[in-house]
């Protein structure tokens, strides 16, 4: 656990399906979604309120779909179902660990889930529940990255979280490359000019023109979620 000084008041969490999958190749794998339950339990006792934004790349992607034939706005509509799956699996873990939380969908399904209204979003978290945003923006051709800029410019979140394979932003692809150098921090317009891969463009462009700072860091290290929701200096910051 942390023990530096808490920093932020609201945070909104970046989840990709892909982080519920683990070592599988599709789906969601119980033990993964009940680590990121804990860590996120553990946060909410630091009194920090968090909104998720979860993907759904672990089930299905529109342009994926499109790929193999199916009519965009179609896929992209599964897509956005597919977040919905995952939002109730959080949803879920989190409650048997007794973390209140609420899926919230940009989407109408109201027999799964409570409509995003942002307002009634906004006093879950005062009321210190995870809320769990599925379905995106609830527009085809945009990604999750986008919503969860989007949403945590709406509800005034101090920062965006991204959770990711890697440890942050590098000047190429570690993989390939082990060259490659982490920057710990980086600003909006040189992720965009250099084509860093962090988040798509309109998610990083709503970042940057409405002051939201960014902070790219690892999943899969234990205790690195509740590391960056306290303020702590892991992964890489995308400033101004
Ligand atoms: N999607 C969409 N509109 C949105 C958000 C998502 O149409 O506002 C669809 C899109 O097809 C996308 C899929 O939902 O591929 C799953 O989201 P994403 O690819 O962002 O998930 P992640 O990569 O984070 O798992």
């Amino acid at each position: 656990m942390s023990d530096s000084p808490r920093q932020y008041r609201r945070v909104l969490l970046k989840l990709s399906g892909e982080a519920l999958m683990g070592d599988l190749d599709y789906g969601i794998d119980p033990a993964v979604i009940q680590r990121i339950a804990s860590e996120i339990g553990t946060a909410t006792k630091q009194e920090i309120e968090i909104a998720i934004v979860i993907g759904g790349g672990n089930i299905f992607r529109g342009a994926g779909l499109a790929r193999a034939g199916m009519d965009r706005v179609t896929g992209d509509y599964m897509g956005m179902l597919a977040t919905v799956m995952n939002a109730l699996a959080i949803q879920d873990a989190l409650e048997a660990i007794n973390v209140y939380a609420r899926v919230m969908s940009a989407l109408q399904i109201h027999q799964v889930s409570e409509d995003y209204i942002r307002r009634r979003a906004v006093r879950h978290l005062e009321k210190g529940r995870v809320v769990i945003l599925a379905a995106g923006t609830g527009n085809p051709f945009f990604t999750t990255d986008t919503a969860a800029s989007l949403r945590a410019i709406e509800i005034g979140a101090d920062i965006l979280l991204k959770a990711t394979k890697v440890d942050g932003v590098y000047d190429a692809d570690p993989v390939s490359n082990p060259e490659a150098k982490r920057y710990k921090t980086v600003s909006f317009d040189q992720v965009l000019a250099d084509k860093l891969s962090v988040m798509d463009a309109t998610a990083i462009v709503m970042c940057r023109d409405n002051n939201l700072p960014l902070r790219i860091f690892d999943l899969t290290q234990p205790g690195a979620l509740v590391q960056a929701m306290s303020g702590d200096d892991v992964g890489t910051l995308v400033t101004f």
